[in-house]
């Protein structure tokens, strides 16, 4: 029914941020006609009020009691049809609502929102005096107005209360209007007549403020930032109020630019590709002169110039007049590959991560569409990123579940919608590692992407030595004897070290050494970390934070016992073992602020500190040459999880930290701790060898019917009631298996079960799993399920291909 081009006397169908599968279908007026076409965000009549949709399709069908369009938003496209395409194919496999993954994909605040504002009348209140509710909310609202939402929420049982006003006449609602946000801002300011002597002595005499703002911008020709005028001349406001007034300075738009401090680009010679590279070079310009798609698996050894691929296809990208998306797997790692992208490719280059202000991200949003900047690094989400003419898509790192957006909907993978986004548009992508997905590393080898492979570092250089220490052997439980020396050894030399944590979850906490109490979150299952410095216990999960008891809650006794190793803790073990060693910290604390992590690599790079301690932030592609030392606390943790890609993540995380040493002259040399030194997946990672382990690993897939062999998706259902969800997953299970039945599809169903984190949040967990060979199949029978099956008070969500079993 829908079709892509708009023909006269055809209606537009609009899709609507809601969480339904419908589309909706409006008439366009003859005015607005002109405009009309795939992806133009709409304001639209929607039940009582009017809401923001997106064009996505045109039928000839009219429905009765169609309404028209009210107004065109934006007469720029945000989405062309091809990516329409990429969102229909997330919103189909994923299960979410279309609407919802265009929400996703397209920065905030550019719509136009109506609010309900509720404004009360001055008058007698005499016919609502005995009602304590209604007078109560009618005094608040004489106050000042408040929007309905609020009032709805903040008052839930004022219902009656409410309707009694509105009767009464004593409270009316209004419909607000908030228009986009224009990105662009008049923020410079500027002088309209140079400085004349007569003019400042004339103002000296009346307003010395303005005479004093008069000379300032004086002296800066072009004009300053609103904020650094008001920075420098103290309580100027009025007085540049006034000034504007008289037409002797006036506001003009500085073009946005991004900034990112601490980045100081220092242009590099472009080295001369190794054999390795230029055959790699010549198979992916081969796809891009031909203009076709085709997906590249780059499985390069760390410090094997895997970057220098990237920017040489990108440097192809710009000679053919088109773009290309990279995408990076954590914020920390940004700074790095912005500031070689830079060198290269100068103000071609944005940043478009989640880090940005929204105002940043609509300028930047923009300057994508218009194709001002045809070099975009970004995080998971930049897989949309609106460009007019996509050449490649750069995928580095690409077996990281960084790229699984989980905890909220769409449950996209940006690595798997790369691959579709590039056949969609015939451009080329291309999958870096070090150490491959399984997934990626079988398709590879089933011919379905072109294996390009780097199995030699840059130089010769060698892969460092990987020594296993047992660590049940050890006296020390955090430090092993060799760690400490070797660590006593760089400090000497004057060499660089990374000390790599392991900790997700489960670290860091307190036990009562008298009953062995350790205190819980009181809405998750999980216990809480000890926070040395605030004396807090934190909840990872949630937040939820309460002060480090004095003595325990349970038995009164005082002795507590400080279990786990955050990353604090061991700073702390560092700084009083190694008096002389100085520590830079890099996890999720000491990275909140925007540019934290561009401030401490560079500190680190920069040789201000003698080493680096941290979480999976500083596990991976960090090119630092003078890092001679690398340390793995614990290697167990991931291997010990509930999960069939517990080995796969231990081996890519080992050898990816393996792999920030030895990358200069010095060579470089690691040791990694475990309880486990028997496992392939440690023993493999100690060889830097991955086809081993894929072999190996890929094995175990097969005889249990895991991916690549099989698809997955999770259903996770939560509630606040322990028996509601363990009903609801029963039910939800049967009708599953019913529809199953009925279509006579092979899916295994594993569950209900608990989910290995049962409670979070106030929530409890179930979970279902869902096993089958085909793709798609699954997702008929959960959008069956999906509409077929509610709960109040219960919430479902659907992961499929879900990274977290958690
Ligand atoms: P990977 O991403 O594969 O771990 P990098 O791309 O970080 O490795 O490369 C490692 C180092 O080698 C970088 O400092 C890079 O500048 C350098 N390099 C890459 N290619 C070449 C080359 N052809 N000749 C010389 N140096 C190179
Ligand atoms: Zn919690």
């Amino acid at each position: 029914m829908a079709e892509q081009k708009f023909k006269e006397g055809m209606n537009a169908i609009v899709t609507l941020p809601l969480p339904v599968f419908k589309r909706y279908i409006y008439s366009i007026p003859l005015d607005l006609a002109p405009h009309i076409k795939i992806g133009i965000p709409v304001f639209v009549p929607f039940g009582k009020r009017n809401v923001t949709g997106y064009i996505t399709g045109f039928c000839r069908e009219t429905p009765e009691g169609v309404k028209a369009i009210k107004e065109i938003i934006d007469i720029q496209p945000f989405f062309s049809p091809q990516l329409l395409e990429v969102f229909s194919w997330i919103s189909n496999y994923y299960l979410t609502p279309p609407g919802l993954v265009i929400k996703a994909s397209v920065p905030p605040r550019l719509s136009i929102k109506e609010t309900v504002l509720v404004f009360a009348r001055e008058d007698s209140p005499k016919k609502i005096l005995n009602n304590s509710q209604a007078l109560s909310l009618y005094q608040k609202l004489l106050k000042r107005p408040l929007s309905r939402n609020y009032i709805r929420w903040k008052y839930s049982s004022f219902l009656d209360a409410y309707n009694l006003l509105l009767r009464t006449g004593l409270i009316y609602e209004k419909i607000k209007k908030t228009l986009p946000s224009g990105g662009a801002m008049k923020d410079g300011v500027t002088l309209t007549i140079p400085f004349e002597v007569s003019l400042f002595k004339r103002l000296s005499g009346k307003a010395p403020k303005q005479a004093e703002i008069y000379a300032y911008l004086s002296k800066i020709p072009n004009g300053v930032r609103k904020q650094t005028l008001y920075a420098s001349v103290k309580k100027a406001y009025t007085a540049v109020k006034a000034l504007e007034k008289k037409g002797i300075l006036t506001f003009f738009t500085i073009p946005f630019e991004q900034k990112i401090p601490c980045l100081s680009v220092k242009k590099k010679k472009k080295p001369r590709l190794t054999q390795a590279q230029k055959k790699g070079m010549d198979k992916i310009r081969n796809a891009l002169e031909q203009r076709r798609y085709e997906t590249f698996l780059l499985f390069g050894v760390t410090g094997s110039g895997k970057t220098e691929i990237y920017l040489r296809t990108a440097e192809e990208i710009l000679k053919m007049g088109k773009g290309v998306i990279i995408l990076v797997s954590e914020v920390s790692l940004t700074a790095q590959t912005v500031e070689v992208f830079k060198a290269r490719f100068g103000d071609s280059v944005v940043l478009y991560h989640s880090r940005l202000s929204d105002r940043e991200r609509i300028e930047i949003w923009r300057g994508i569409r218009e194709g001002k900047y045809p070099v975009i690094i970004g995080a998971r989400f930049a897989i949309f990123a609106p460009l007019p003419n996509l050449g490649a898509i750069i995928i580095d790192e690409e077996h990281e579940s960084t790229y699984k957006q989980k905890g909220k909907e769409p449950f996209y993978s940006a690595r798997d919608t790369a691959v579709l986004r590039a056949r969609l548009e015939k451009a080329v992508c291309i999958l870096g590692s070090a150490t491959p997905s399984v997934e990626s590393f079988h398709n590879a080898q089933k011919g379905k992407y072109t294996l390009i492979e780097l199995p030699e570092r840059i130089d010769e250089r060698k892969l460092p030595s990987v020594k296993i220490v047992d660590m049940r052997k050890e006296k020390d439980y955090l430090f092993s004897r060799s760690l400490k020396e070797k660590i006593k050894d760089r400090i000497t030399k004057r060499e660089q070290i990374i000390l790599f944590i392991n900790r997700r979850g489960f670290s860091n906490f307190l036990v009562c050494r008298d009953c062995g109490l350790s205190p819980r979150c009181p809405f998750c299952d999980v216990t809480l970390t000890y926070h040395r410095k605030d004396l807090l216990l934190k909840c990872h999960h949630c937040g939820h934070e309460e002060r480090a008891p004095r003595s325990c809650p349970a038995c009164k006794g005082t002795r507590f016992f400080y279990a786990g190793m955050g990353t604090q803790r061991i700073e702390r073990y560092l700084e009083k073992e190694f008096t002389e060693l100085h520590v830079v910290r890099m996890d999720i604390d000491s990275t909140k602020r925007k540019w934290a992590h561009m401030e401490l690599f560079f500190k680190f790079r920069e040789g201000e500190s003698d080493l680096l301690l941290g979480t999976q932030m500083v596990a991976k592609g960090f090119d630092l040459p003078k890092v001679t030392l690398v340390g793995v606390i614990s290697a167990d943790t991931t291997l010990n999880f509930p999960d069939f890609r517990a080995q796969e993540r231990t081996f890519q995380l080992l050898t990816q930290v393996a792999g920030r040493t030895g990358r200069g002259t010095l060579g470089g040399e690691v040791i990694i701790q475990t309880y486990a030194p028997e496992h392939y997946a440690i023993q493999e990672s100690k060889l830097h060898n991955y086809e081993g382990f894929y072999r190996k690993e890929i094995e175990i897939r097969k005889e249990l019917n895991y991916p690549p062999f099989s698809r997955l998706a999770r259903i996770i259902l939560l509630a606040s009631e322990e028996q509601q969800v363990h009903t609801s997953a029963d039910n939800l299970t049967h009708l599953i298996k019913e529809l199953i039945k009925k279509k006579g599809y092979k899916i295994d169903v594993l569950g209900p079960v608990p989910c290995p984190l049962t409670r979070l949040k106030g929530k409890y967990r179930y979970h279902i799993l869902l096993k089958c060979k085909k793709p798609f199949l699954i997702q008929k029978i959960l959008l069956s399920a999906r509409a077929h099956f509610k709960t109040k008070g219960l919430r479902i969500m659907y992961d499929i291909d879900p990274f977290d079993m958690m």
